[in-house]
């Protein structure tokens, strides 16, 4: 079997089913992590992704790189795009994978997916050297800062408290929630 067979069952044990999405996630990971020298499916502590879409692609990219958002290693960016950067924090090489197009709608799942498993990395993803700046609160490990919301009272971690006329506030308080609380 394959490394692409191998991850493309994983990847689809996790997310339910096998689809487009989870083997375009799965080719795009291998060919990233090859890139960056990394290995899949074990959990890489020096690796950080960037994940532009939260569809079936990105829980492919969980399962090959090990990264996730309980681990702060994988950071949802909403761009609604078949992409993700991968950035090595070891070497500081950074890495961003996007698809080239391929889909054609007559095509069923099952021809899509032997043509993801045949047709090569240079004709399917594109990936491109790029600088990430992250920020230190932005990183795994202890905590650097903790804060506790003036208005609603609850803490709030890693410097996402906001400063307003001399309070402190959670981004919901200050800015708006997305949820209304039932009174
Ligand atoms: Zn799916
Ligand atoms: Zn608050």
């Amino acid at each position: 079997m394959s490394d692409f067979d191998v991850f493309l069952k994983k990847a689809g044990d996790f997310h339910g089913h096998i689809c487009a999405g989870i083997a375009l996630g799965t080719r795009i990971s291998l060919a990233a992590l090859n890139y960056l020298g990394l290995k899949p499916g074990v959990r890489n502590k020096n690796l950080i992704v960037y994940a532009e879409i939260d569809r079936c692609m990105t829980d492919a990219v969980q399962v090959i790189t090990g990264c996730t958002l309980g681990h702060r290693s994988l950071k949802y960016v909403d761009y609604g795009k078949f992409a993700a950067t991968f950035v090595n924090l070891e070497t500081g090489k950074a890495v961003r994978g996007t698809v080239k197009e391929y889909f054609s709608n007559e095509d069923t799942i099952e021809k899509t997916l032997e043509k993801l498993a045949r047709i090569p990395d240079s004709e399917l993803v594109t990936l491109e050297e790029v600088t990430v700046k992250i920020p230190e609160t932005d990183l795994p490990g202890t905590p650097l800062r903790k804060a506790v919301c003036a208005v609603c009272g609850e803490r709030i971690m890693d410097g996402r408290e906001v400063h307003d006329k001399g309070k402190i506030l959670c981004r919901g308080c200050a800015n708006g929630k997305y949820y209304r609380e039932k009174k």
